[in-house]
């Protein structure tokens, strides 16, 4: 190998080593894929799931990465995308679809999502090399980062991601007519679980809020992202859907939470809710969800409040008047 192949190698892998993030890892390799000679597109997906939950139909559901929230049934690829699901293993292939070349990059052993990245074009056999000695490092990273950005007990994002994600959502719905199909910040916090610690124990509070975690995945869409925000609080944004749709989402939650056969008996659950809302500062949407939470709780806890800003705004000038 000449010594210039060879710088070329470690430059790339130092520069994939640099990303301190998932998401910025992701993009970078897209990047340096991107810029190889002979490569055409690259595409990267996150496989959320084999088949939707409440459906038989065995479709993937998919999510282009970077983020789009209703591309699932549109995207060109998806015919290849199914192929490879179903037929490539962890790891790199060298592979044909309608005769064209693609180098697919695949990641099943990891948390969930899988991650896929697919390589239109055909690349000399040193770049072929570099591909997969980079694919190595971007498999080794995801895993370190998964370590970093979830939390260890329940497995869900940890807060370290919720802005980023935020700020995804919003750039989402940015170029898009405003509807009544919208994104949603919610709160949730289980309630009186300082009782649940003092009679059984931490290891049963522990169990409780591995039990919550694994009900929030089952009972929210995989589209949604979900969160651990705090000790017994976690967070939910939920996507696309209106007024009607994520009150429902969010009783038909509360009730499955106070009919579930927790090891410490039944608990229950307080949710404050706000739209996701372009104009409006991220710390003031979580202050917004904080408070319909806390009026929740105030009102006698296992129960929603959505609170929106313009509804607040409204009240707090009420109170300027009289
Ligand atoms: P409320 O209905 O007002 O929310 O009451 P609460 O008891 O749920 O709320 P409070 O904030 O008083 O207590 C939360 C408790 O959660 C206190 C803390 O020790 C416990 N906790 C926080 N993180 C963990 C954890 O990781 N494991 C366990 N077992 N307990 C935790
Ligand atoms: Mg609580
Ligand atoms: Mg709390």
């Amino acid at each position: 190998m000449k010594y210039k192949d060879l710088n070329t190698a470690f430059s790339l892998s130092a520069e994939l080593l640099k990303s301190q993030t998932y998401h910025d890892l992701t993009k970078t390799l897209i990047n340096m894929l991107s810029m190889l000679e002979g490569v055409e597109e690259v595409h990267s997906y996150e496989i959320l799931a084999r088949k939707e939950k409440r459906s038989t139909d065995p479709e993937l559901l998919v999510r282009r990465f970077p983020m789009t929230l209703d591309d699932n049934a549109t995207d060109k690829n998806q015919a290849m995308i199914k192929n490879v699901a179903f037929q490539c293993g962890h790891g790199t292939s060298f592979t044909t679809f309608n005769t064209d070349p693609y180098i697919v990059i695949y990641l099943t052993e990891n948390a969930a999502p899988e991650k896929l990245l697919m390589v239109k074009g055909d690349v000399s056999e040193f770049d072929a090399e570099v591909i997969r000695g980079l694919s190595l490092i971007f498999d080794h990273q995801v895993r370190l980062f998964d370590a970093k950005e979830r939390d260890p007990l329940t497995l869900l994002h940890n807060r370290q991601t919720l802005n980023h994600t935020l700020e995804q959502v919003i750039d989402f719905y940015r170029n898009r007519p405003a509807g009544d199909v919208q994104s949603w910040l919610v709160l949730l916090d289980i309630d009186h679980f300082k009782r649940i610690n003092d009679t059984f124990g931490h290891l049963y509070g522990d169990e409780v809020l591995i039990h919550f975690a694994n009900l929030m995945k089952k009972e929210f869409r995989h589209s949604d992202f979900l969160f651990r925000y705090g000790g017994e609080e976690f967070l939910a944004v939920i996507n696309q859907t209106d007024a009607d749709g994520i009150l429902q989402a969010l009783e038909r939650f509360r009730t499955c939470v106070e009919q579930y056969p927790f090891p410490s008996g039944q608990v229950t659950v307080s949710i404050g809710c706000t739209p996701i809302q372009q104009n409006t500062a991220m710390t003031t949407m979580i202050e917004l969800a904080d408070e319909a939470l806390y009026k929740s709780k105030a009102s006698g806890r296992n129960r929603i409040t959505v609170l929106n800003r313009s509804e607040k705004e409204a009240s707090q000038s009420d109170v300027e008047l009289f």
